[in-house]
């Protein structure tokens, strides 16, 4: 099939080092041969692939002097022949290049092409690709981490696995249709069980692993609670070590959720300041007062700040809304000397956000509440809602398949085991049936 050649700018638009500018497709050294002028006297024709080559990079306007690497169909990134450009960074430079690759026998590169194209051409599974994207996104190491984990085919393996034991089941399941008179039925019929329950509960301990992986991707959220001048702007000041937040005394000023991130233990935390839970007669601090249920409602751990020195009803009310929830409860202002009015709410924490003492304890408090303690990097963590949604689909019909293998003829059952390995291969992406079909013949050799 025809490839046409697409370029981009692959780097960061801005001024830098050093920029890439790739080409990808049937023909780059077409596109390459009019713009770069090695060193050596030779053509980009004679090329060795995965080599750098030194040269000038002639625009129309102008040239930059920079190498120039050709990678041969169908060891590069996209499975396609491929060019890259190593120029001087910057913007003017590298739209220059680019106009002058686009005049020259290439079109701009879609959104995602170049994965596109790699996927296309088995170069990597879909979810690898999403993990990839993941990768380039992620703010935290946790972030990278995880998308690393994806991109590198650890989930995609995983599945496989599971779905080459579903293949097997299929595979008895045909045999037994096929050679009744064989009696295989009884023994079919255990290991079918026996096969879909070990599937079914791999899938289920991904799909509890969700919650974890989420974590590591896109962060947890913190909401910051308590009544007006308890020390939520200070204490978001004192965990983000800078003065995001306007701290004042009058009560009712923090009318904006402040947002902020911190991280830790390599895992990104988002903060989330709330305007005091009170209702409010001020038509902005009530719009505030809304966000602020709002955030509790989304929130993965609500810190609960308390000034025990000036405790009152109103902490009791805020107290009611959050205890049920995941909650840590810090007395603020432990500065101030112990000196406090009695109360039946149990504080897990004290803390000073003017003075920092116990802020880091307070981190690791934050930390366990959440993610918990150990997170093993190397585990298989879902991170993707469409994998979620994925697995839960094909649980659903594994289980189901499941509660009717005692009571429907199994080639029946096989339709929803079948309907289960395809939701699994929506993964990575894989086409369905004639795969499976074809499996189920090359392993059971059953004379068919
Ligand atoms: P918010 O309304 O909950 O956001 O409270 P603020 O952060 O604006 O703080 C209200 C007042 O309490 C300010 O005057 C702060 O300086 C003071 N404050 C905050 N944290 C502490 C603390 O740990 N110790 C003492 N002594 N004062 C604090």
């Amino acid at each position: 099939m025809k490839s046409e050649n697409i370029v981009a700018i692959s780097t960061a638009l801005g001024a830098s080092g050093v920029a890439v500018i790739r080409i990808s497709g049937d023909s780059p050294l077409d596109v390459a041969e009019k713009m770069f002028f090695p060193l050596e006297k030779l053509s980009v024709r004679d090329f060795e692939p995965n080599k750098m080559y030194v040269g000038e990079i002639k625009t129309d306007k102008f040239s930059d002097f920079g190498m120039c690497v050709y990678f041969k169909a169908p060891k590069s990134f996209t499975g396609e022949d491929t060019i890259e450009f190593h120029s001087h960074g910057g913007v003017a430079i590298t739209k220059g290049i680019l106009e002058k690759a686009l005049s020259s026998g290439a079109r701009l590169a879609n959104n995602g092409e170049f994965t596109k194209r790699a996927f296309i051409n088995g170069k990597l599974s879909l979810s690898s690709a999403e993990g990839l994207i993941d990768m380039i996104n992620a703010e935290s190491v946790s972030g990278v981490k995880a998308g690393y984990s994806l991109y590198r085919e650890k989930l995609t393996k995983k599945i496989t696995s599971l779905q080459d034991k579903i293949t097997e089941v299929l595979a008895s399941i045909d045999v037994d249709i096929d050679y009744p008179e064989e009696n295989l039925d009884k023994v079919s019929r255990e290991t079918l069980v026996e096969n879909l329950t070990f599937v079914t509960n791999e899938i289920e301990k991904l799909l509890s692993s969700f919650k974890t992986g989420q974590a590591l991707k896109n962060g947890v959220n913190v909401a910051l609670v308590g009544k007006p001048n308890t020390g939520k702007s200070s204490l978001l000041n004192s965990l983000l070590h800078y003065d995001k937040a306007i701290v004042s005394d009058i009560a009712g000023t923090t009318r904006d959720v402040v947002e902020g991130s911190i991280d830790i233990k390599d895992v990104r935390f988002n903060l989330f300041d709330t305007a005091g839970i009170r209702e409010s007669g001020d038509k902005i601090e009530s719009l505030g007062v809304d966000l602020s249920k709002k955030i509790l409602n989304q929130a993965d751990l609500i810190v609960f700040l308390l000034d025990l020195a000036d405790f009152s009803s109103e902490d009791q009310k805020i107290f009611e809304l959050v205890k049920d929830k995941n909650v840590l409860v810090v007395m603020n202002k432990m500065d101030k000397g112990d000196e406090k009015i009695e109360n039946n709410i149990n504080i897990d924490l004290k803390i000073s956000a003017l003075t920092g003492e116990n802020i880091e304890k307070l981190k690791d408090a934050i930390y366990d509440k959440t993610v918990g303690e150990g997170i093993d990097y190397n585990g298989d963590y879902l991170v993707e809602q469409r994998h979620f949604e994925a697995l839960k689909n094909a649980k659903e019909k594994l289980s189901f398949a499941l509660s009717m293998v005692d009571s429907v003829p199994l080639d029946v059952v096989a339709i929803d085991i079948k309907d289960g390995w395809d939701y699994l291969g929506e993964i990575s992406g894989k086409t369905a049936t004639e795969e499976i079909i074809n499996d189920i013949f090359s392993r059971f050799c059953v004379g068919k």
